[in-house]
């Protein structure tokens, strides 16, 4: 299958001296700009004259793991067969060769003709995932991390998110799912549409070219065994896994997430949540727009999750009490039954409706990683309630442009999908997106000044 790569409107081309930015997505993703919508006029300054900078979505599983979908990310770019890796697939138990791509979106690709990446949710781990296997090599010789010039997340699951239990991951045993669960219908869903996939449109592909799940490849008592027992989404070979603090906390021992000294990060934080009392750290759903009923009953589950449940117990439990940023030794952890209310800061249970804040903000803790976290704008009066932060405001502050450091902005009063992928032609969308463009636009000169220097 041959991805077409986006078509220009007709009378425009795209700017040569701008560095193309590729879209991933997150987790049930696929859509791109059918749902996107009209976020490139704002990315390109709003003007009529203005050269388009080249946009592409990258075309990744909606329900790859994340490792495969790195390797998708990563072959959807350069172009030619997806390989997951010798050893990686005979681990888990599909083929080492995935979908071919006839045409890559960018086959130059390279550190001296490097990309931005932006990433939604799940989208924005794979682009540091797959920013560590070009630092291992994965993919053989020439990847060098520098292929990445910026990386721009909004609403990453890095560090995982207590979620996941709450729709079906054991608490105790994952990657097992609890049977008549969300994630358990999930998966029999998947396995449904992976069945009938040959059937099925285009925005039904789930890339699961390697796994056979099709009834060109599987007989149906193997179709009905996995509707009882999927062993996809019961492996850990598979988001749900991925998402657990069990995963976060293995990637994070294998030194995924350590920035590259020439790349810029950023990260957007979304936080629907409030303190539900005076004491505790405790969160419930805060005042919010419309679009984030959905997400309401899943605020309350993540705003209150119960973490000493775990098994194995997270590494963040590890931490001094109200110094979440520091490292003790395991013979200081806390005793489950204190740690929920007051030991933990609030950003373990604040939440944009599906994802914590400290887990948004970037790979690693604050005390292993480079970060800068830009404090909210004053208040212009006494009210108690936090005020909307308009994002221009922020980055307007004269911050220094620099490489191998997470900038991270959190947005109050938003959620998970309020700044994508949706367009919803929001003044939070508008100024997003143009002030992304504007950051790039920066991005490129000083690249450009590099290396004339
Ligand atoms: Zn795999
Ligand atoms: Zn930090």
């Amino acid at each position: 299958m041959v991805y077409p790569g986006p078509q220009l409107p007709a009378g425009r081309s795209t700017d040569p001296n701008a560095v193309p930015l590729i879209i991933v997505e997150g987790f049930l993703g696929g859509f791109g700009e059918a749902i996107w919508g009209g976020f490139e006029a704002h990315l390109n300054g709003n003007k009529p004259s203005a050269t388009k900078r080249r946009v592409m979505f990258a075309d990744v599983g909606p329900v790859s793991s994340l490792h495969d979908r790195a390797c998708e990310l990563y072959f959807t770019i350069m172009g030619g067969r997806v390989d997951y890796g010798e050893q990686h697939a005979s681990m888990n138990g599909h083929a080492r060769f995935g979908r071919f791509h006839a045409r890559g979106l960018y086959p130059e690709w390279s550190a001296e003709k490097p990309l931005h990446f932006l990433g939604h949710s799940m989208g924005g781990v794979t682009i540091v995932a797959l920013q560590r296997m070009l630092k291992e090599g994965f993919f053989g010789r020439g990847q060098h991390p520098d292929m990445m010039l910026s990386v721009t997340t909004v609403c990453a699951p890095f560090r995982g998110s207590q979620l996941v239990y709450t729709l079906g991951e054991r608490t105790d045993a994952a990657p097992s799912v609890r049977p008549l669960s969300v994630g358990s219908a999930l998966a029999k869903f998947v396995h449904v549409l992976g069945y009938l996939s040959p059937l099925l449109p285009k925005s039904f592909d789930l890339h699961a070219d390697a796994r056979n799940l099709s009834f060109r490849e599987a007989s149906f008592s193997t179709f009905f065994r996995q509707l009882w027992r999927s062993e996809w989404a019961e492996s850990k070979d598979a988001t749900p896994y991925d998402v657990t603090f069990d995963a976060a906390d293995q990637r994070e021992a294998r030194g995924e997430g350590i920035t590259n000294e020439r790349t810029y990060y950023r990260s957007y934080v979304a936080c629907m949540t409030e303190r539900s009392g005076p004491s505790g750290n405790t969160h419930v759903p805060s005042s919010a727009p419309l679009s984030s009923i959905p997400l309401q009953a899943f605020a309350s589950t993540v705003g209150s999750f119960d973490f000493s449940v775990l098994q194995p117990s997270p590494s963040f439990l590890k931490f001094k009490p109200g110094q979440a940023h520091d490292r003790t030794s395991d013979s200081e952890s806390l005793s489950a039954s204190s740690m929920n209310d007051y030991e933990l800061g609030d950003e373990y249970w604040a939440n944009d409706g599906v994802v914590p804040l400290f887990s948004q903000w970037h790979p690693l803790d604050c005390s292993r990683t480079n970060c800068h976290h830009i404090p909210p704008p004053p208040s212009t009066d006494n009210a108690k309630e936090p005020t909307p932060t308009p994002i221009n405001k922020i980055y307007n502050m004269p911050i220094p442009l620099q490489p191998g450091l997470w900038y991270v902005k959190t947005l109050n009063k938003s959620h998970h999908v309020s700044i994508m992928p949706f367009w919803w032609a929001t003044q939070c969308q508008i100024e997003f997106w143009s002030e992304l463009g504007g950051w790039l636009r920066q991005l490129d000169l000083s690249a450009c000044e590099t290396e004339t220097v």
